[in-house]
């Protein structure tokens, strides 16, 4: 039996009897409280956690998903389109709203490879769930961690790491997504801070959120070298709610076209440099891809889940569906699409929280990892609607609700298009070639 052994059964012991508000965060990070080191990805004093720590959190995360987030309401959150907002509070105590913040702020600073395991196992139970956490958490927690001053932090954190308050990140525009450079948000100076103009579009959260990650451009005519990202806390006169959106899947994680009028935001709300926006987002963008790139691996597991069991219990010509030659060539390429995208996704991650010291985050693995587990998800959630048959196609059955959920990662945070053409860029980087083909 492994050192760590009793201290793992003592934990899952107490995951499996306790209500949520009781689990223990302090003995999941125990562990490696004593060893620290430095780290400008991670909280101060990060020390990778071990395989066991992982499997630890991973068992707590699926316990806390068995008992909090049942398929009856993963199916409920879909049909009603209405996020259960109880759920905040509830991932916040049970400490995966700050998986990757410092301690300091009430976080648990295990990174990206624990981030992932949650949202993963939060996936697999409901991607809608899943994917406003992953906007609260890393797109909105994270960002203010990894750019945010110690006020900034001290602020904003603690009320957003314990569920108390919702967050979100804003740059999409109508006008500007895959081209998100291109936006029309300005902010002009006034003697005390910015005034902020403009819309959002897509906004994952923006209905509920409590504090927004704006970008905006402080200095139009400057393109990206004019754009500066801000705190606005929504209750600021002039913040409105357009319209919650409808959409194909992910129904339930609230999406919003979000309206700033005059907003004024105070410049101790500046997050990062002024000007400096564009390198704010593309850093954000590369752990945002490697952390939402686990959202489809759950889905994957989601599709198994509901497949298997089905495909061997149901009889047709006597025997169990699972028996035909045809469905099992679908069940061993979803089970690989799933391992293959696993190992992509965690390796990316394990690099970098093992690499903390200097961590050097490869754009194109970041690009690569939600490329390929997005496309592989939306295929396994259409061999789960097949291999169900008539049952497939009835929105009482999740396969359904999975592929529709599937399909989201396949455009959000980039599309495939534009995940394909920045790993394309990377390599053209490194050979020193230019958009146009020309040699720099
Ligand atoms: C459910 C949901 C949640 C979202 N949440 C957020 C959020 O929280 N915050 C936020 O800021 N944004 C969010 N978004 C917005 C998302 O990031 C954008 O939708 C995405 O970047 C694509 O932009 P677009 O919709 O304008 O598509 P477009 O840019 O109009 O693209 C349309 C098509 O053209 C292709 N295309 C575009 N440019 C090129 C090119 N150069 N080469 C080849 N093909 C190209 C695209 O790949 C796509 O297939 C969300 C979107 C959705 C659907």
């Amino acid at each position: 039996m492994s050192a760590i052994a009793p201290c793992r059964a003592a934990l899952l012991q107490i995951s499996r009897s306790a209500t949520v508000s009781t689990l223990p965060r302090s003995a999941v990070t125990s562990r490696w409280v004593q060893r620290r080191n430095a780290s400008t990805k991670h909280p101060k004093g990060f020390v990778p956690p071990s395989q066991a720590d992982l499997d630890e959190l991973r068992e707590r995360t699926i316990e806390f998903a068995r008992r909090e987030i049942p398929n009856e309401l993963a199916q409920q959150v879909d049909h009603s389109n209405e996020f259960p907002n109880e759920m905040w509070k509830k991932m916040g105590e049970a400490g995966f709203l700050g998986i990757t913040a410092d301690e300091d702020y009430g976080g648990l600073a295990m990174g990206y490879q624990a981030h992932c395991t949650v949202m993963e196992e939060l996936s697999r139970a409901s991607g809608s769930i899943a994917l406003s956490y992953a906007a609260h958490s890393q797109l909105c927690i994270n960002q203010l961690m990894l750019n945010g001053n110690d006020e900034q932090k001290a602020r904003f954190l603690p009320g957003l790491i314990s569920g108390e308050k919702v967050g979100a990140l804003a740059m999409s525009e109508h006008s500007a997504g895959s081209d998100v450079v291109s936006m029309k948000m300005t902010a002009k100076e006034t003697s005390d801070g910015y005034t902020l103009s403009g819309t959002k579009m897509w906004i994952t959260n923006g209905p509920d959120a409590h504090y927004v990650i704006v970008y905006a451009k402080t200095d139009p005519d400057a393109g990206s070298k004019g754009m500066t990202a801000f705190i606005v806390d929504t209750s600021a006169s002039g913040f409105s709610v357009a319209r919650k959106l409808d959409k194909l899947g992910m129904r339930g994680s609230n999406t919003g076209e979000l309206v700033l009028d005059n907003v004024h935001v105070p410049k101790e709300n500046i997050l990062g440099q002024l000007n400096k926006g564009t390198r704010v987002l593309m850093e954000g963008l590369d752990l945002e891809r490697l952390v939402l790139s686990a959202g489809p691996l759950g889905l994957m597991k989601a599709a198994l889940d509901v497949t298997l069991p089905y495909v061997h219990e149901r009889k047709q010509f006597d025997v169990p569906l699972a028996s035909f030659q045809l469905v099992q060539g679908k069940l061993a390429d979803m089970y690989t699409k799933h391992r293959a995208s696993a190992a992509f996704t965690y390796s990316v991650a394990r690099a970098i929280d093992e690499g903390h010291e200097a961590p050097e985050i490869r754009t194109q693995d970041c690009a690569g990892a939600i490329l390929y587990a997005a496309e592989r998800a939306t295929e396994c959630g259409m061999d789960a609607i097949q291999c169900l048959g008539g049952m497939g196609y009835m929105n009482e059955m999740p396969a359904g609700r999975i592929m529709r959920d599937a399909k989201l990662y396949e455009i959000g945070a980039g599309t495939s298009e534009v995940r394909r053409m920045v790993i394309g860029r990377a390599f053209n980087k490194e050979f020193g070639v230019t958009r146009a083909g020309l040699t720099v």
